[in-house]
């Protein structure tokens, strides 16, 4: 079965230079606003419909808004100087009007506006000396062609060298294009919500004409999420279906570490361990989210899942998304690993070329069973003897990309996902579809509350007092400097020069890690940080994720405004992971916006990573939480993540059942359908599952 583009969607598929009346140059914008196809520019949604007001004649109240006007021009200035406007003074009902025109041909104003003839007239009403004045109306139609001057016109978002006029040519002819297609969405939920039909939501999305188009919107908005409901289901589908040995351990080596570990595991911890134990021991591939607040003890949930596939005679990897973080599991697991009489070998693509040749080759032969590293585990020229369990580490913070290379590199590898970001439950489903889930709530005994105070940042000097005192007492502490993106030189320079301002009331008890420093550089940062040299760690968020060192009692968080509210809870769980009491500062710049002191007073009210997340999805919108976070989310042009998080549900449940139904999308109308739908809205990389599915 190919998995081809069906033929109906061709039209649509065609490039936007094929248009009537688009040159190269027009299409070379299209391209560059829309993208190649005439399909893309049918996508570009308005950001907002204008109305036309039809008078009688120009009055004050209607100043500054587009209007239609009679208008019969009595005389014709021609400008004395060609910087002067062409003015025609004329009347409009009992008004008079000026229409005027900069670097307009004469010839053409006589032939648009010929003295005592009547016209019609749109443009936006201005007053100029004591007159009313139209500058370059849009429209200038004849007396009996007053109809053609469209009353609501959609607005887009333009660029260099597109008119308004141009686009709404080239989607008007684009709308020509498209074929008619069948109903992929339920008969049931199709009527429920009173939705019109594709063709006819984009129509009406174009060509709104005083129409409410919010129900066009909203279907288009659910196709969209359907498209990508569709194609989780079915990568989910094939992940699923992929035999994959099961992992049986006899619990010998899972029963010595937990006799080594000085601590209990958690209810949690014990119940996530029951449910990764039980899809290992199914003949098909494991593929199991663990959702755990920082500091919940995941690590340990991963370290016993990879003995139970080293009991099974396999190996096991786990990937971390920093050398940082890498270097960490790696301290923690080797020792552990050598105690049970294991090779674990740590591969972050910084070594030297002795050392990688070293463990590549331990991995290939199966010398060690055990292996931690960043994505450089999973690059080419890495090959595992026989790979029986993969862990992700902080999975969100690898690209969609990533994640399928993995699953397709692993043949019959078990996949175990971790997260740190507790994800409200509507953006999961659009980020991995319907995934298995386990969740660690229950924080390990012991720990005492996180302090949480805000503080203007003129208090710095406050604060670094206090810090004084707490160092005096053997405390550890984090100061964080944001690292926006868009002024990562900016952001660096605040970051050196906080650590080179705390050097000089704490010496050299203070360090810098940061993004740009060599990997070397940072260890070595870091491992100062963690065996207590150092007391201070200043740093960018590359701290962010992972990091543990349990004598830190003190985070402080500078600019904390810049930082999202999950980003903050994520940062803050750095500390109040040892037995002292901590407290978590955040430094804010006065004055505060209401969302943001919303959000740093949730900080100060839960320390519960889901609660957080969840209130900040309710207070900044999917689109925002998203953008800190840089997942592999999918784009969403309708917005239906953002302003329609009711509809994700839906959607999942509506392509779950139609997978259920008809697997190979081929079988029923529905299906075939659906199928054209997931080409439209560029989900097909999804449709080469399907031939696995049929
Ligand atoms: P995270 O879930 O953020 O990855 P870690 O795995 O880094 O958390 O664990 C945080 C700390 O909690 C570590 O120091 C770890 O040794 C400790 N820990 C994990 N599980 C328990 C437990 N059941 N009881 C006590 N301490 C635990
Ligand atoms: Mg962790």
């Amino acid at each position: 079965m190919s998995t081809r583009r069906p033929s109906l969607l061709d039209p649509v598929f065609r490039s936007v230079e094929t248009l009537p009346g688009i040159g190269p140059k027009i299409a070379a914008a299209l391209v560059k606003l829309t993208g190649p196809y005439v399909l893309n520019l049918l996508f570009h949604a308005p950001s907002h419909v204008q109305e036309r007001v039809a008078l009688e004649e120009p009055d004050d109240p209607h100043v500054g808004k587009l209007v239609i006007l009679p208008f019969e021009a009595e005389e014709h200035r021609p400008p004395a100087s060609k910087r002067m406007p062409y003015r025609i003074i004329g009347r409009s009902g009992n008004q008079s009007l000026e229409v005027s025109f900069f670097h307009a041909s004469r010839d053409y104003l006589h032939r648009q506006l010929p003295t005592g003839i009547p016209r019609w007239l749109s443009g936006e009403l201005g007053v100029y000396n004591n007159r009313y004045r139209m500058l370059h109306p849009d429209y200038m139609v004849p007396n009996d062609a007053k109809a053609s001057i469209p009353r609501f016109e959609p607005r887009y978002a333009l660029t260099q060298g597109l008119s308004m006029q141009r686009l709404h040519k080239a989607i008007a002819a684009g709308l020509e294009l498209l074929p008619h297609l069948p109903e992929w969405i339920e008969p049931s939920l199709l009527k429920q919500r009173a939705w019109p039909s594709f063709g006819q939501a984009l129509a009406l999305l174009h060509a709104p004409d005083g129409k409410d188009a919010s129900k066009a919107r909203e279907r288009l908005a659910y196709d969209e999420l359907l498209a990508n409901a569709l194609a989780l289901a079915l990568v989910r589908q094939n992940a699923r279906k992929r035999p994959a040995p099961p992992l049986t351990g006899n619990g010998r080596l899972q029963g010595q570490l937990r006799q080594m570990l000085p601590y209990q595991l958690t209810g949690d911890q014990e119940r996530a361990l029951e449910d990764i134990s039980k899809d290992l021991g199914q003949p098909e591939r494991m593929m199991r989210l663990v959702q755990g607040d920082v500091g919940a003890g995941k690590t340990v949930v991963a370290l016993l899942a990879m003995l139970q596939a080293v009991e099974a005679g396999r190996q096991a990897a786990i990937m971390a998304p920093t050398a940082i973080l890498a270097q960490q599991h790696f301290d923690f697991i080797a020792p552990l690993a050598a105690r049970l009489g294991l090779k674990c070998v740590l591969m972050v693509g910084k070594d030297s070329a002795a050392a990688q040749r070293q463990a590549r080759m331990a991995v290939a032969d199966g010398s060690a069973e055990l292996a931690v590293g960043t994505h450089a585990l999973f690059q080419d020229g890495v090959g595992f003897r026989d790979l029986g369990l993969a862990v992700i580490d902080e999975q969100h913070r690898f690209g969609v990309a990533q994640r399928l290379r993995l699953s397709d590199k692993g043949q019959g590898t078990h996949i175990l996902l971790m997260t740190a970001t507790p994800i409200p439950r509507t953006l999961l489903l659009a980020e991995q579809g319907d995934l298995d889930t386990s969740i660690l709530r229950e924080k390990p005994p012991g720990r005492l509350p996180i302090t949480t105070i805000a503080k203007p940042v003129d208090q710095r000097g406050a604060v670094v007092d206090a810090l004084k005192r707490a160092l005096a007492q053997g405390a550890q502490a984090y100061w964080v400097c944001p690292l926006v993106e868009e002024s990562e030189v900016v952001d660096l320079a605040n970051a050196e020069e906080r650590h080179e301002s705390l050097q000089k009331v704490f010496g050299d008890q203070v360090v810098l890690v940061h993004g740009r420093m060599t990997g070397a550089e940072k260890d070595e940062a870091m491992a100062a940080f963690a065996s207590g040299r150092a007391k201070i760690l200043v740093a960018t968020t590359v701290i962010e994720v992972g990091v543990n060192v349990p004598e830190a009692t003190i985070m402080v968080i500078e600019q904390a405004e810049r930082f999202g509210l999950s980003q903050l809870h994520q940062l803050r769980g750095r500390i109040g992971r040892g037995s002292g009491k901590s407290t978590c500062i955040l430094l804010y710049q006065p004055p505060l916006g209401e969302t943001s002191t919303r959000r740093l007073q949730t900080l100060r009210e839960s320390d519960d990573g889901f609660e957080i997340a969840e209130k900040d999805l309710e207070i900044r919108g999917a689109g925002e939480l998203l953008g800190t976070r840089q997942s592999g989310l999918p784009k969403f042009r309708f917005g239906g993540l953002e302003e329609r998080p009711d509809l994700v549900p839906i959607s999942h449940k509506d392509a779950r059942l139609l997978i259920m139904q008809d697997p190979s999308l081929r079988a029923t109308e529905r299906g075939q359908a659906a199928r054209l739908l997931l080409y439209l809205f560029e989900r097909d990389e999804a449709a080469r599952y399907l031939v696995t599915a049929a």
